[in-house]
């Protein structure tokens, strides 16, 4: 249900501000999402009332009682997406639309209330202009912003989803996301543990994907590996997706990505990168990939690169695969020509280098 209600926002500014200096320390290496801006964003929902309560304000805790439904039964949902500062000195958002229009069907597939579009990104919109200072100038850093809304009902009976609800917005300066710039990943193919069968909530942005998914991720941490990479839950053989990135295949000049069943997380990268490939002249096509076939293209030689894709680490090549039945090494092991072209259009639209020609870039101020 989404409300026609115009909200205004009500801005508390902080009166704790980090200093200027205290401020330049940590953007010098800001990590991942290690350290947050002064401010964030709240909206509350009450059903019956629509969003109300709509605030920018200091950054801090929250005080809920341990009975609020989140705690229990995980009705949560999250978004992530960039806004990077631009050669020109602008301040922009990378298709910022498709981050509320996924939000929404994330929401609704949680049984929680769907935030206007406008209002989503509006309050992305405010939450920059006020922390802008906190937007690294240092080339491929960006200030990671984190919009996430949780179930705040207090009570533990189950037969209906929560009645309030909390969105919010948090930010934070950011590095690579993987350490150590582009470096080839290693993945562990999970034969144990799956992420989303048919019907679930692979397809939603939620957390509670990510709470299965931390035993399968160290379970691939002990096998020597960096990554895990889940397979369908019903055969265990055909391709999914990486930790909390899409994957792509290239064979040549053909680019092929697990098609969205429902049980992966449709990216936006993954999306733009589908239209990008078009644009270089290359065929790129969703489909579907076994384990299998994945080992016979490398043994071929068919199959030159493997790379995932997301915002957090926009795209990170697969370097090598281990499964129970062993492993095996993707070309030479190392980034592909391809992987490093997509890495280097993609960025360059993101920070302004190259011309937007699909009108990706969301100005901020
Ligand atoms: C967020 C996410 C992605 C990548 O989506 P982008 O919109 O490209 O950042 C891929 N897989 C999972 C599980 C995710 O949570």
């Amino acid at each position: 249900m989404t409300t026609a209600q115009q909200l205004s926002f009500d801005v508390q500014l902080s009166d704790a501000a980090r200093t200027p200096a205290e401020r330049e320390r940590v953007l010098a290496d800001p990590g991942f999402g290690q350290t947050f801006t002064d401010h964030m964003i709240s909206i509350d929902y009450t059903e019956g009332r629509g969003w109300h309560d709509a605030r920018l304000m200091p950054y801090g805790p929250l005080t809920l009682d341990p009975a609020t439904s989140v705690f229990h039964y995980a009705q949560e949902l999250f978004e992530g997406l960039k806004a990077y500062r631009q050669s020109s000195g602008s301040i922009v958002a990378f298709r910022p639309y498709a981050n509320a229009a996924r939000f929404n069907r994330s929401a609704a597939r949680m049984a929680m209330p769907e935030l206007p579009e406008e209002t989503f990104v509006e309050s992305l919109e405010l939450l920059v202009q006020t922390d802008r200072d906190w937007v690294p100038t240092t080339e491929g850093h960006s200030l990671y912003l984190r919009p996430f809304m949780i179930a705040t009902q207090s009570g533990l009976g189950v037969n209906y989803p929560s009645r309030t609800y909390k969105y919010m917005v948090i930010a934070s300066p950011a590095a690579a996301y993987f350490s150590g710039g582009v470096k080839p990943v290693s993945v562990w193919l999970s034969q144990d543990y799956t992420r989303a069968a048919p019907g679930g909530t692979g397809a939603a942005k939620c957390g509670g994907n990510y709470a299965a998914a931390f035993v399968a991720q160290r379970q691939a941490v002990e096998n020597g590996c960096d990554q895990v990479v889940w397979l369908d839950a019903a055969e265990h053989r055909y391709v999914e997706e990486m930790g909390g990135m899409n994957l792509f295949f290239v064979y040549g000049d053909r680019l092929l990505t697990p098609a969205l069943t429902g049980t992966l997380l449709p990216g936006i990268t993954r999306d733009s990168l589908l239209t990008l490939a078009a644009d270089l002249g290359l065929t790129a096509e969703e489909g579907r990939l076994s384990i299998d076939e994945w080992r016979a293209g490398c043994a071929s030689g068919e199959l030159t690169e493997v790379f995932a894709c997301g915002t957090a680490a926009v795209i990170t090549p697969v370097g090598s695969v281990k499964g129970v039945e062993g492993g095996w090494t993707i070309g030479d092991g190392g980034p592909g020509k391809l992987t490093m072209r997509f890495r280097e259009e993609l960025m360059g639209v993101q920070y302004g280098t190259r011309p937007d020609t699909h009108n990706w870039v969301h100005k901020i101020c």
